[in-house]
């Protein structure tokens, strides 16, 4: 196990996160799959990631719960003694209009998106100052750069991502440690299947005409973990099919 990098990924059991454990797996990552409430669906990637040949485990916390991350990653790095690399990929939707939002949408969403990222983010990046090596990458949103109406919640909260991310990449860049960030357009996903959208107006809104694939934001973020992309920091890449 010692000579295998540990990547953890939060958000692991459906969508990008999923497929993203998958990808750093393929390229030889043990991988962290965090979920918070989808515990078989986060047991389901860890098959895939076992059936691509490679290794994981799953651990439930709550991005948002600032004890539950520090009793869990206390006790993961105590047993790893590093993470390579983190995916700050975990997040929700709550959408509606500003005037009729209620607290606790507001809330959720800022507390998973930003909280998550800072309560995953700064043990994690402790170790990696340490071992003066590591790459994080966030996953924030198309809705960031271009807010649609209903949506200030979650835009708020990808575009305040963006900016931490560009922030810190800052930082710890001298450390060797690099943080960047995707942002993706409309991906097929249990998150975008329950918006109140149809299907044909997402696709009319894409130049390419199709949502992107979980796979397709993955490598992205698979690149930016990598040597490929060591001269790459404070970065956010689109991945929307030409939206923005
Ligand atoms: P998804 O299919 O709804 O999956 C969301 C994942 O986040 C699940 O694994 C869920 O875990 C996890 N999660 C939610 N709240 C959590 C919490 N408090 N603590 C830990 N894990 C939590 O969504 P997705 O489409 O794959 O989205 C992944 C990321 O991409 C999100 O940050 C989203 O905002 C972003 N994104 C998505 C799209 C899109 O069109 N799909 C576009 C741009 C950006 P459990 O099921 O275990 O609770």
């Amino acid at each position: 196990m010692d000579e295998k990098k540990v990547a953890l990924v939060t958000g692991a059991s459906r969508g990008i996160g999923r497929a993203t454990a998958v990808e750093l797996a393929k390229t030889g990552y043990h991988v962290i799959i965090n979920y918070n409430s989808s515990e078989a669906a986060a047991a389901e990637t860890l098959s895939e990631v076992q059936a691509a040949g490679g290794t994981g485990r799953i651990t439930r916390f709550d991005v948002a719960d600032t004890e539950e991350v520090k009793n869990a990653l206390g006790g993961i790095i105590a047993e790893y003694k590093k993470i390579d690399v983190l995916v700050n990929n975990a997040g929700v939707t709550a959408d509606g209009l500003f005037m009729m939002m209620g607290d606790d949408e507001w809330r959720r969403v800022i507390d998973t998106t930003l909280n998550g990222f800072f309560n995953v983010t700064k043990p994690v990046l402790r170790e990696m100052v340490r071992k003066k090596n590591g790459s994080i990458v966030s996953v924030s949103s198309i809705s960031a750069l271009a807010p649609n109406r209903g949506q200030s919640n979650y835009a708020a909260a990808k575009a305040g991502l963006i900016a931490a991310t560009k922030s810190l990449a800052k930082e710890v860049a001298r450390f060797g440690i690099r943080v960047n960030a995707v942002a993706p357009g409309p991906i097929e996903t249990d998150m975008l299947s329950s918006m109140p959208m149809d299907a044909g107006m997402i696709k009319a809104m894409i130049p390419m005409a199709r949502v992107g694939k979980p796979e397709e934001v993955a490598r992205v973020i698979r690149f930016l973990c990598s040597a490929d992309a060591s001269f790459i920091t404070g970065e956010v890449i689109s991945i929307n099919g030409g939206m923005a």
